[in-house]
């Protein structure tokens, strides 16, 4: 292995360069060459290649979004896609990837190492949905912005006694919700994982109401249902509540220290893995350690959900 490429793909997330930084310097470090891919596999069909050296990837730590751009492409869904893809790579003699993405990215990733470049996957969304890792790069910042968003809104829930709908990213993963609920003190958390039953929520929301509780904060993952059709749903059951559309911020931002170190240690173990000639494999966080498996087992599991911390919301929401 003598030169490697880096891209990110699919949703950005916060960390991303953290990330990019590690790959190009670890890879630096070992005496490999780095190409930066840009525009994820879109850039990679295009030959939109440059490379990447040491000094490319200073002052990014510390920012938002990715500098190698990110992007979806249908294109490469579909084998000729994939063989101009190859085409650049050996025009530009690449010879093992890393890419920085989520699921959908992984597949792209597999799908070009059964056609002869390895290739190894980052899990860089901030929806904490991939198989194989407790956490993804992202969460973390993520999660932060959603904490502080709701601590904002609380303080006008209360002046105000009102309450509040806060719909968080999430469309098939409640984490985000879920722990931004635990750590905000929310009174209710809908996330696609668990049923709900509005009937219930409305009569917990009346029960707090007549017992003196004047604003509730209630979080609803995309994925559940718009905060938007949650408040007629309510409003039809006699309560008003107002709604808040966090959106596109929750991706931005500066990451947070835990992503930070967490991008290092996964953009790193990438480069080990190709130096290895040990491509196909998703890097992850397991009980604190970096570990890596196969793209495969990544796909067939799911994503592991915490039950416990489910219950202990709702516990702790009474
Ligand atoms: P997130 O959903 O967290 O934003 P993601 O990586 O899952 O990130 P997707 O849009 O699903 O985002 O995938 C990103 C890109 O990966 C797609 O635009 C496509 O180019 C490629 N890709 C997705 N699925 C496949 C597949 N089955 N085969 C080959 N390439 C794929």
């Amino acid at each position: 292995m003598k030169k490697i490429g880096v891209l990110t793909s699919g949703g950005d997330s916060p960390g991303m360069n953290a990330a990019i930084r590690a790959v190009v310097r670890k890879a630096i470090y070992h005496g490999l060459e780095v190409a930066g891919i840009f525009h994820g596999y879109q850039g990679l069909i295009d030959g939109n290649i440059k490379p990447l050296e040491r000094g490319d990837v200073g002052d990014i730590i510390q920012r938002g979004g990715t500098m190698l751009y990110s992007a979806r492409c249908l294109e490469f869904k579909e084998e000729a896609g994939q063989l101009k893809a190859i085409e650049q790579l050996r025009a530009h003699e690449i010879d093992g990837l890393v890419v920085i993405g989520g699921d959908g990215s992984y597949r792209g990733a597999k799908a070009l190492t059964k056609r002869g470049i390895p290739c190894v996957g980052v899990p860089g969304t901030i929806d904490n949905d991939i198989a194989g890792t407790d956490y993804t790069i992202g969460f973390d910042t993520a999660l932060n912005t959603v904490i502080e968003a709701i601590d904002k809104i609380r303080d006008t829930a209360t002046s105000h006694d009102r309450s509040f709908i806060i719909e968080v990213m999430g469309r098939d993963a409640g984490d985000l919700a879920l722990w931004a609920g635990l750590a905000g003190g929310a009174e209710t958390i809908l996330i696609p994982e668990e049923p709900h039953d509005l009937e219930d929520m409305a009569e917990r929301l009346k029960r707090g109401r007549d017992r003196g509780k004047k604003h509730s904060i209630i979080i609803v993952a995309e994925g559940v249902m718009s905060g938007q059709d949650l408040q007629v749903k309510l409003l039809e059951m006699g309560i008003e509540t107002r709604v808040s559309v966090l959106g596109h911020i929750q991706r931005g931002g500066s990451p947070t220290a835990r992503d930070r170190v967490l991008a290092s240690q996964m953009g790193a173990k990438a480069v080990e893995l190709l130096l290895q000639n040990n491509g196909g494999k998703a890097v992850g966080m397991r009980n604190h350690e970096i570990v890596a498996h196969d793209f495969e087992e990544v796909f067939e599991e799911s994503p592991e959900f915490d039950n416990e911390m489910y219950k202990l919301s709702k516990e702790l929401s009474i």
